[in-house]
């Protein structure tokens, strides 16, 4: 059955615990590879205004995570319209297969290329939208999306928000933070430990919706069954320890029970900013085939 975008694709700028948590399910992604995805977002308990936002197309194998900033509310307007505009742009497109040229896609898969694209579109949206309104001159937002088919993650990023790979308890991040502390610590002047005391941890390189440009970083992954991709915004990095953050995985398996625990992580250590997590589990499509013969 054809299902249109209303029914494949769940997304949301969850201003309080109420709703229930995003979406969930089991979805086949295409390429014979299934995935099952969770996601949980919460205000914490500090800050009055959700601003994070995400999206799981979990039949397409999207995943998006965006952590709003600007103040007076139009942070979450810049996370929803990245959100938005990312979906907009992939709505229901499923990869092809077909091998790109080097002009098209700089030798990256043509996946991998046409999200780094929705990206930057949702940039310039931003951006032309802060132009146009001096009330929204300084709202932006991070972004991070994963995109799965077949046994490759695409994964893009903008600013602080990160993804993850945890895989048979070894849990990897994806991603590099374009931010000031992380700049200091590949430098070497900073170390790792003590980044997470910096006070200039919300200084950010890159966001959306700054500059009429922007560079994305991009990257392609390896997965396989068993493994679980983790999207999330600074309000979870910052107040629940990777450590934590893998063995989270490692014991509930389940990816809405896992975002659940790590929201309520975040809070139970303070919950300083809005939180929002994502996780899609990689599963073989093979064990139904054996279940129905
Ligand atoms: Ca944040």
């Amino acid at each position: 059955m054809h299902r249109g975008i209303a029914a494949q694709v769940s997304y949301g700028r969850l201003r309080a615990k109420a709703k229930p948590y995003g979406i969930g399910g089991n979805q086949q992604a295409d390429s014979g590879m299934r995935i099952r995805v969770g996601a949980a977002t919460d205000v914490g308990r500090v800050r009055k205004q959700n601003e994070d936002a995400f999206a799981l197309a979990a039949e397409q194998g999207l995943l998006v995570v965006c952590d709003g900033m600007g103040g007076t509310a139009f942070g979450e307007v810049a996370s929803q319209m990245a959100v938005a505009t990312i979906l907009g742009q992939l709505n229901g497109s499923q990869d092809t297969g077909e091998p790109p040229t080097a002009e098209e896609a700089g030798g990256y898969m043509l996946r991998t290329s046409r999200l780094a694209e929705a990206v930057r579109r949702a940039n310039k949206a931003i951006f032309q939208e802060a132009q146009n309104d001096e009330a929204k001159a300084d709202m932006g937002t991070t972004v991070v999306a994963a995109w799965v088919s077949g046994d490759i993650a695409s994964v893009a990023h903008v600013g602080d928000s990160r993804a993850y790979l945890w895989r048979k308890d070894h849990f990897e991040p994806l991603t590099r933070d374009h931010s000031f502390v992380e700049e200091q610590v590949k430098a070497g002047v900073l170390d790792r430990a003590h980044s997470l005391q910096s006070e200039k941890q919300n200084i950010l390189l890159r966001a959306l919706g700054r500059e009429p440009e922007v560079d994305v970083d991009v990257s392609e992954v390896p997965v396989q069954p068993g493994d679980y991709l983790l999207l999330c915004s600074d309000g979870l990095t910052r107040m629940v320890p990777e450590t934590a953050m893998s063995e989270a995985i490692a014991n509930l398996r389940e990816p809405d029970a896992i975002c659940r625990s790590l929201v309520d992580a975040a809070n139970n250590n303070g919950g300083a900013d809005n939180v929002t997590v994502v996780v899609a589990e990689i599963q073989s499509e093979g064990w139904r085939r054996w279940l129905s013969v």
